[in-house]
């Protein structure tokens, strides 16, 4: 009997650019990660969350898990650099 063994590994390694001391944490599975590193958010001109700005709650929650930051250039958080982006490109418009 022979047995075959199919050992291909797609190379589908992402290089992420890790900023700050986060330390990894080793080899991860390929699945779905619930616990992702957290995404630094944004914050607008009213302290809120930029991609969630009607929630008070989150704002709150984001300061004080020290997940947002008034400093776009360590903001993660793809809603909010897009929504960083947008309102740029109003301004620079405007
Ligand atoms: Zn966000």
């Amino acid at each position: 009997m022979a047995r075959l063994r199919l050992a291909y590994t797609f190379g589908s390694r992402l290089h992420l650019p890790l900023r700050g001391g986060t330390p990894s944490f080793g080899m991860r599975p390929m699945s779905r990660d619930r616990r992702q590193k957290r995404d630094l958010h944004a914050l607008n001109d009213e302290g809120m969350v930029l991609c969630n700005p009607r929630d008070r709650e989150a704002a709150h929650r984001a300061k004080m898990e020290g997940i947002a930051t008034e400093d776009r250039a360590a903001v993660t958080c793809r809603k909010c650099l897009s929504l960083l982006y947008e309102r740029d490109k109003v301004r620079n418009e405007g």
